[in-house]
């Protein structure tokens, strides 16, 4: 995926002359070079000649679906391009489209404006030009409005960039579920054909036996030199230490994570999936392994949730360079003090070490489930902040993605809990938000993020064609309902 790209294309058309179109090719060149120069876009932003006739745009749109490596296009009208040339090219296109809505000069010449500026600077018109034939072919696509040099326009134009980086990834992404679902539990489960028809990426399921030969074939060697990492990286606990009393344990969880990387890399997966349900042949149930794949950037899920698996990869790609984090989170238990309701978010073992706000602590802990061998894990508190959770449904019929924008709170010492916590407050309020999440049918595990905001995910709903439902701070209850109705006669 390192030879990604966004492609920065301008409309213009013959009518003005060969003169006016060098400016117009320079002038774009000028803004590409502004782009990657601010240093927010995930991947390189690639210039392409001045679009001026239907032959040469039919022709990028073919060249843009051919080529793998083209994430989405920014298309801008520098001048007025008439929008019947885009049609053919437009209609065929099956990559994102942000159309920016910018204008080379920022502030009008008023001492000097004349027709020849009128003449080039011509967004303000040959932009809705545009819009209306996106309309009228029911484009999807993302409008930024604002000068290019603004740090505002950048960052939203940026933002979007990310989202179509994601969508990229997510769509050649390979999900590894290691075992099935865990028994009779509805909402990790799903149609995975569907998945694959409406995002792109597949689930495929391994037996854990297969795994097993992996962490077996780890050599002794491999495992010293991670232990070494985890010393550098973690608080470790007395006991786990070289010579302590637990050591070998801290040597099976590190045999675990290179087998599981290793099965991961051999067969390109982006994620996986574990149920604690089946874990055959190995001795403790993969609590580091999960965390620490996680913080690479592989998507995950617990008990056979290959949606949110799905879901943290994609999150992982748009987040990729942030340093907010996110992970893989189940909504565990409640603080319900009227006035100061809380939910608190945790799993058995599995969060992303990515939102710890310090460095975490590698601990070993009786797990009072699945009857295996103590694991290891790492303990930790995310920090205070604006985050939120998104949850990708399957309805049946289709997929929905509920987002809840959250407010999270500085976690109080919880001394005999040592797992990664996290502890927030929902929006609009407690009994609204989490009767709207009900509602809406979202699940118990989520993607949590301190990164991707919420106009991300509604920009990732419409690239995939999926339904998005907002939990938030202008969320009302009767409102919600009326939308969910709506929706359902919409997608239907
Ligand atoms: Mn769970």
């Amino acid at each position: 995926m390192s030879n990604l790209a966004i492609w920065f294309v301008t409309g213009s058309q013959h009518l003005y002359g060969p003169e006016t179109l060098e400016q117009v090719a320079a002038n774009s060149q000028a803004i590409v070079e502004a782009l990657n120069a601010s240093g927010k876009f995930p991947v390189p932003v690639i210039w392409k000649p001045t679009m001026t006739d239907t032959d040469a745009i039919t022709g990028l749109s073919a060249a843009a679906n051919a080529d793998d490596s083209c994430v989405g296009l920014i298309l801008w009208m520098h001048t007025f391009s008439p929008a019947k040339m885009w049609i053919r090219g437009l209609t065929t296109l099956n990559r994102p489209v942000c159309h920016f809505h910018t204008q080379f000069n920022r502030d009008l010449p008023w001492d000097s404006i004349d027709m020849d500026f009128m003449n080039l600077n011509q967004a303000a018109h040959g932009d809705r030009e545009a819009g209306h034939l996106h309309t009228r072919i029911g484009l999807k696509r993302r409008v930024v409005v604002g000068h290019w040099s603004t740090e505002g326009t950048l960052a939203e134009l940026a933002a979007w960039s990310r989202v179509a980086y994601g969508w990229r990834v997510l769509q050649t992404t390979k999900i590894a579920r290691f075992g099935d679902n865990m028994r009779y539990v509805s909402v990790t489960d799903g149609d995975k054909v569907s998945a694959e028809i409406q995002f792109g990426f597949s689930v495929n399921g391994f037996g854990v036996g297969d795994l097993v030969e992996k962490v077996n074939a780890v050599s002794e060697s491999a495992v010293d030199a991670l232990i070494q990492e985890y010393l550098s990286l973690y608080d470790v606990a007395p006991e786990l230490l070289p010579g302590g009393a637990r050591y070998e344990s801290l040597r099976d969880a590190a045999r675990q994570e290179i087998g599981i990387e290793a099965f991961l890399v051999e067969g390109g997966f982006g994620g996986f999936t574990t149920t604690f349900e089946d874990l055959h042949g190995l001795n403790q149930l993969p609590g580091l392994a999960c965390q620490r794949l996680m913080a690479k950037g592989y998507g995950f899920g617990a008990e056979g949730d290959w949606k949110t698996a799905a879901l943290l990869r994609f999150i992982k790609a748009v987040s990729t360079g942030q340093t907010g984090g996110s992970s893989f989170m189940e909504d565990y238990t409640y603080h319900l003090e009227p006035g100061n309701e809380l939910v608190l978010g945790a799993h058995m073992l599995e969060l992303c070490p990515t939102i710890a706000k310090s460095r975490p602590r590698l601990e070993i802990h009786p797990l009072g489930i699945g009857g295996k061998a103590d694991p290891v894990r790492l303990v930790f508190d995310a920090p205070a902040g604006p985050a939120l959770n998104a949850s990708l449904v399957d309805l049946g019929h289709r997929f929905r993605l509920l987002v809840n924008t959250v407010t999270a709170v500085d976690v109080p010492p919880m001394p005999n809990l040592p797992v990664g916590r996290a502890l927030w407050k929902v929006d609009p309020d407690f009994q609204t938000g989490v009767s709207a999440w009900i509602l809406a049918g979202g699940a118990h595990h989520t993607v949590y993020t301190y990164d991707v905001t919420a106009d991300q995910l509604a920009e990732f709903a419409e690239m995939a064609g999926i339904e998005v439902v907002f939990i938030d701070d202008l969320t009302r209850l009767r409102d919600l309902q009326t939308t969910l109705r709506a929706n359902e006669a919409y997608y239907r």
